[in-house]
């Protein structure tokens, strides 16, 4: 019998692959089902995008790159930056990474060990968790609340910070929830961390251009104070719908940066090439795709939440910002996973429960609005229906 480390006995995994495993599956059986489950675009990663990759393949960019990246690359993330936030970030600072994910991997492994604490939000995404059971350290939920708009609290998260902290993980617009926080919560947020300089900090801002109703994105970038000391992570997936690229960059400060390259070196070598000059094209290019598919997310967003508040039974929040909806249905009588699973068993709707994020997140499932308005009608429909037969 073999036996592995430990920490393989803690690490967790994402539910969102094994609902859209189930989902495919009663689908290849005949069964019509409505994916709201997913959380990756349903748009196609625009034309001048995937031109730039297969140019790169045509021109003779087969091989290893830097890395950190191609130096092109990275100066065209700094141009990103600039225009997103109006910081000036060096090209020495980004790091080209595979994805969204490897940045949290990377972050998480150089803080988190036994005897360490990290601090992450819940209801959040999975792998946050996950990861930080997987080093030892011991995982510090930081309550992201309905009745907060789905902000996080500054002195919440403040007063749950230990001289064990040795990181903060915090994302905005967020995954599940929909929620963003306002930027008065995040200065509070980082004047408080002046009496706490030995937490880094970790800012997930995958969905940084997805926010609604004139709400603002307030990058942790802008805050100069704690800027030797934050991570910020990011990348194609979500903005330019390239989920299956595997493309992200992260800032890193310069006592962190090498650490990660190393990291780097270590297992993935580089990000593959082509996907890096498609990157620069997705940042320097049009941005007239990006923009349609923002308005069709907030035309669903809205959907979304005036339909699922007409069910007797649930609450829905507006979301503010990314693409997903986090309903309430406690007053349903159901239980979050119970409830998941019954609706796409018996009336074929394939969404997440709360709890796959987190503690806090009984009570609450989650929509992806990755879907045409045309079926999140229609899953409605067959979810209130669902509720009322039962
Ligand atoms: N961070 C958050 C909050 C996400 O929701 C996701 C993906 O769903 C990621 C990071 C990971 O992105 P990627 O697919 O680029 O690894």
């Amino acid at each position: 019998m073999l036996k592995t480390v430990a920490a393989f006995d803690r690490i967790g995994e994402e539910n969102a692959f094994a609902v859209l495993a189930r989902a495919t599956a009663l689908a290849q059986k005949g069964r019509d089902i409505i994916n709201l489950g997913i959380g990756q675009p349903d748009f196609k990663t625009p034309g001048h995008i995937v031109e730039a990759a297969v140019k790169a393949l045509r021109d003779g960019h087969h091989g290893y790159t830097a890395a950190n990246g191609i130096l092109a690359c990275r100066e065209a993330v700094c141009r990103r930056i600039s225009t997103m936030t109006g910081e000036d970030v060096s090209p020495d600072n980004i790091m080209i990474m595979p994805g969204g994910k490897p940045t949290m991997f990377a972050a998480i492994v150089m803080f988190g060990e036994p005897g360490t604490e990290i601090l992450y939000p819940d209801p959040g995404f999975p792998i946050y968790r996950s990861m930080i059971e997987f080093t030892g350290a011991k995982p510090v939920p930081v309550p992201v609340r309905e009745e907060n708009g789905f902000a996080f609290s500054a002195d919440e998260t403040l007063s749950l910070i230990t001289p064990q902290t040795r990181l903060l993980i915090l994302n905005s617009p967020a995954n599940p929830t929909g929620g963003v926080t306002p930027k008065a919560e995040i200065d509070k947020l980082v004047a408080g961390l002046a009496d706490h300089p030995h937490v880094a900090v970790m800012s997930d801002e995958i969905y940084d251009v997805m926010t609604y109703d004139g709400e603002k994105h307030t990058s942790l970038l802008t805050y100069p104070s704690i800027a030797d000391r934050l991570i910020i992570l990011n990348g194609w997936s979500k903005t330019w719908a390239m989920t299956g690229w595997r493309l992200g960059w992260s800032v890193w400060p310069d006592g962190l940066i090498d650490n990660v390259r190393k990291l780097a070196v270590n297992c993935w070598s580089c990000v593959n090439a082509p996907s890096q000059f498609a990157g620069i094209a997705a940042i320097d290019g049009p941005q007239d795709q990006v923009a349609e598919m923002l308005a069709a997310f907030d035309r669903r967003r809205l959907l979304v939440t005036e339909r699922m508040n007409a069910i007797p039974g649930i609450r829905c929040a507006t979301p503010k910002g990314a693409f997903y909806a986090f309903p309430n249905i406690k007053d349903t009588g159901w239980k979050a996973k119970k409830l998941a699973s019954a609706l796409l068993e018996d009336a074929g709707v394939a969404l997440i429960g709360g709890p796959d994020f987190g503690i806090l997140g009984e009570g609450y499932i989650r929509l992806s609005c990755a879907n045409s308005e045309e079926n999140i009608e229609a899953a409605i429909i067959r979810i209130g229906e669902f509720l009322t037969r039962r």
